[in-house]
């Protein structure tokens, strides 16, 4: 009787030869400038290079005197390549950068406190807004964070029950007034003691302290906030 074993191999060679031919019809390109990728699959050796190591506090943090979160890190500083990549990510599908992305922060951080948390939980989005773009950017970062760490990610056990889309618009302390109150714990019973909370840029830092905030009051001891890239200019330097 045929197993699934049997006919894996045929049909992973039908898939290998599907996507050669989809690379010679449309090859690769930097997401950047458009030259052949090299080093990772979306960005040219050149432009892969320009991407700068933050990987310190975001300055942001002193706006936060009450911050309830034990340790917070961005990994890159938020430049125009990181940017283009995010944008792709939120705007043209890629959901393979973060997933690349979070494999990378997942390597970095591979032997810090933040790889000894208990769960992964990314930052929800409205679920109008993961509607409308199927994914959810932080969930792919930390999902590539997860198969570095070994450590689940738990997507269900936050919910974000506000939508507060109009951030940018606003101030820091008219951010944090629209974030209060956006996320809801479903599994208050089930929190561990030690979560990580992973998202993709930190700007004023509202929405991931009001997460941690919201973490902590239903009993979470420890909270680490983890994010791909932060805008501040201090501390950059080239990886
Ligand atoms: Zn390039």
């Amino acid at each position: 009787m045929p197993t699934g074993k049997v006919f894996s191999r045929p049909a992973r060679k039908v898939t290998n030869f599907l996507n050669s031919l989809i690379d010679w019809i449309y090859p690769p390109q930097c997401t950047c400038c458009g030259k052949e990728p090299d080093l990772c699959p979306f960005l040219c050796k050149e432009c892969y290079q320009k991407l700068l190591l933050f990987d310190n506090t975001p300055d942001s943090i002193v706006y936060h005197k009450d911050h309830p979160a034990d340790r917070v890190k961005a990994m890159f500083y938020f430049d125009e390549i990181l940017q283009q990549l995010i944008h792709d990510i939120k705007y043209r599908d890629a959901s393979y950068v973060a997933n690349y992305l979070g494999r990378k922060v997942g390597e970095y951080y591979k032997l810090s406190e933040f790889s000894q948390c208990d769960a992964i939980l990314p930052v929800p989005l409205f679920s109008v807004r993961k509607r409308e773009r199927t994914y959810n950017q932080a969930t792919c970062l930390a999902k590539g964070i997860s198969k570095e760490w070994g450590i689940p990610v738990e997507e269900r056990w936050v919910k974000r029950c506000r939508n507060t889309n109009t951030q940018t618009k606003l101030n820091k302390e008219e951010r944090r007034k629209n974030i209060e109150g956006a996320f809801i714990v479903r599994k208050k019973s089930i929190l561990p003691e030690h979560i990580c909370i992973i998202d993709d840029v930190f700007t004023t830092g509202a929405t991931t302290m009001e997460m941690a905030r919201t973490l902590k009051k239903a009993g979470v001891k420890e909270i680490s906030i983890l994010c791909l890239a932060t805008p501040l200019r201090e501390g950059k330097r080239k990886i």
